[in-house]
């Protein structure tokens, strides 16, 4: 067993030091056992874009939506 090395989602660079310059930005399933973290460095977390667009918009409205009652 060799610990998997984390890779930036958004710049594929690998990440040394994750407890100062990593953050988990999504959790993926895997197919069999327990799946794996999606990782980006810390500055690059913003421009991970793992979200849907269509999905985005209909979130948008939801949140519209409640934030007028
Ligand atoms: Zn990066």
């Amino acid at each position: 067993m060799t610990t998997p090395v984390r890779v930036c989602r958004h710049c594929q660079e690998a990440i040394t030091d994750p407890e100062t310059n990593g953050v988990i930005v999504a959790h993926e399933l895997g197919n069999s056992g327990p799946g794996w973290d999606i990782w980006a460095h810390r500055w690059h977390a913003e421009q991970v874009q793992l979200i849907n667009d269509d999905l985005l918009r209909i979130m948008l409205r939801i949140w519209a939506a409640q934030s007028s009652t």
